[in-house]
């Protein structure tokens, strides 16, 4: 027997059309590519957005096409998406910070029809167009005064394109699992990977990771995300924040500390998300300016572990909250936010910290288990670790136009992370499954050695790998960048370590370097450093 409910599915177009009715003054914000800061609000961005669907169904761009951006945050990269997944097809996000033969790649492998992109990145289609015959029309996220001469394919200014359609348009029907989003792993092995949301999982996604114990978004909120939309669906703040009505602030194409600090204060931010890096440069400006952030109230950081140097800071400096997350783009992306449960009742300022170096529980929506190598269930005890597989309506079955399968017989996914689980259900990686350091057959792990090495004063960034030892099989070497006008202690740094470190467990070599490589989603480029170090 069926429950008599309604049928109601969960479309995308619903957010925006809520957040225009019920939050339609809430203000976006958004630093522009041309310069100024400037505002428009919910119900412009609906209005505009079904515009932009009028035009792009006129354009020809059907049902499941894909189309491309390639763009900073801002409130025109957000209407491209509602206006894409409103008339049925797929909004497909391609990261700038890729290799060019990479671009070509994704963007091929998706055969995306149309691209948005920045004034920012007109000389890098110029050159790339050749190889992507099948984009029919490149438009400029700009208006006609700023529109530059462009040997672009069909080029237009977004706003002249824009302003040629009415918004008398309706929403597509649509199944509420069609596709409506693509976004491609960065793939630091083999090719990169497409995961193909859908507006349910966008939606149920939004949902979950608005939970209060997640980001916890609200209407009083003013979030800005600083992660791109461009990396793992932009940890969902182009859904959750309209799904409530928080006030949106984009910082454009300025990710740096002093033009973070500028918004985080003017706007008075409350809530903000970005990968660690980020945050190290914003901090170390704060210190150098010696500037306060009276009004921001936490920040989310993930895809990277975040080191207890940075959530200490926080708390002592800054008075914020960090809330230390974990997920991927197969999970749309979120996986785990540490928000601290009663059960660890009242600690003290050092186990706060403890606990908050953790990754965080799993919210609705996300089920979690750890296996041995033989796939047995290991114990949620926070010492035994395993492969960190996860199950729920958000995270990826298979990827795009690949056959093979990508979950066990339980329906898991295996994230190629190794973690603990403690008797709380909150999660630690202790490592990518490939990153970890083997050593005489026991694992060291590469991010807590990073983690602890930024801990020390001398420290900006540390990595950790492991380089082939013929007695031990491998052993960690260190590769630190000391920080800006410091000459680091060396010894200092390893009497730092072995406070907290078994013997076994500390690099047998410290390397200071001026930078260490980064991916195009911020993590550290492991592989060009074991290249570098063990070639
Ligand atoms: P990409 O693989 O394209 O760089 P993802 O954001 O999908 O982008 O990467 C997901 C991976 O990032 C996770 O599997 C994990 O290894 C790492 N990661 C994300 N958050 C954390 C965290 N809080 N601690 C440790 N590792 C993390």
């Amino acid at each position: 027997m069926h429950g008599l409910m309604q049928d109601w599915p969960l479309l995308i177009h619903k957010i925006i059309d809520h957040a225009a009715l019920q939050h339609g003054g809430r203000a976006v914000v958004s630093r522009s590519v041309e310069g100024p800061i400037v505002r428009t609000t919910y119900a412009e961005i609906r209005d505009r957005a079904l515009r932009l669907a009028k035009r792009l169904a006129r354009e020809g761009i059907r049902e499941g096409d894909r189309v491309a951006t390639l763009a900073w945050n801002t409130a025109r990269h957000l209407e491209t998406w509602y206006a894409i997944t409103g008339i049925g097809a797929v909004y497909h996000t391609l990261n700038p910070r890729l290799f060019e033969d990479q671009i070509v790649y994704i963007a091929s492998h998706a055969e995306d029809r149309l691209l948005f992109l920045d004034l920012t990145f007109v000389p890098l289609m110029e050159r790339l167009q050749e190889r992507l015959p099948a984009i029919r029309r490149f438009v400029v996220l700009t208006d006609g005064a700023h529109m530059p001469e462009t040997t672009l394919r069909e080029a237009v200014a977004y706003e002249d394109w824009l302003a040629e359609a009415d918004d008398d348009f309706a929403w597509a029907t649509l199944d509420e699992n069609a596709a409506a989003g693509l976004c491609y792993t960065s793939g630091t092995t083999g090719e990169p990977k497409g995961v193909l949301y859908s507006h349910r999982s966008n939606v149920l996604h939004a949902m979950t990771a608005n939970q209060r114990d997640a980001l916890g978004l609200s209407s009083r909120d003013v979030a800005m995300p600083v992660v791109p939309l461009f990396h793992a669906n932009g940890w969902s703040f182009g859904f959750s924040a309209p799904m409530v009505g928080a006030t949106l602030v984009m910082p454009g194409p300025k990710l740096d500390g002093a033009s973070l600090a500028e918004l985080l204060v003017s706007e008075r931010v409350s809530i903000s998300a970005a990968v660690p890096t980020v945050w190290f440069a914003l901090l170390q400006h704060l210190e150098a300016t010696g500037t306060t952030l009276p009004d921001l109230d936490r920040v989310v950081i993930g895809g990277s572990a975040c080191p207890r140097a940075v959530t200490q800071a926080f708390r002592d400096r800054y008075g914020v909250e960090v809330m230390h997350a974990w997920g991927m783009t197969e999970m749309s992306p979120l996986g785990t936010v540490c928000s601290l449960k009663p059960d660890y009742g009242d600690l003290d300022a050092d186990a706060w910290l403890d606990v908050k170096e953790r990754a965080g529980h799993a919210f609705f929506g996300i089920e979690m288990r750890i296996e041995d190598d033989e796939g047995r269930a290991l114990p949620w005890d926070g010492t035994a670790f395993g492969r960190l597989k996860v199950r729920g309506p958000a995270i990826a079955k298979a990827y795009f136009r690949r056959e093979e399968p990508i979950l066990d017989a339980d329906g898991y996914f295996d994230t190629g992370d190794v973690a603990t689980i403690d008797r709380f259900g909150n999660m630690q990686v202790v490592d990518r499954s490939k990153d970890v350091i083997k050593s005489g057959g026991e694992w060291i792990s590469s991010i807590e050695l990073e983690n602890l090495a930024v801990g020390h004063p001398h420290v900006a960034e540390a990595a950790a790998i492991g380089v082939p030892d013929e007695k031990w099989g491998e052993r960690p070497l260190l590769v630190v960048v000391p920080r800006a006008g410091v000459e680091p202690d060396e010894a200092g740094i390893r009497a730092h370590l072995a406070a907290r470190l078994a013997k076994w467990q500390l690099p047998d070599r410290i390397v200071f370097v001026e930078e260490i490589p980064h991916t195009a989603t911020g993590k550290i480029q492991k592989t060009a450093l074991r290249e570098r170090f063990t070639g």
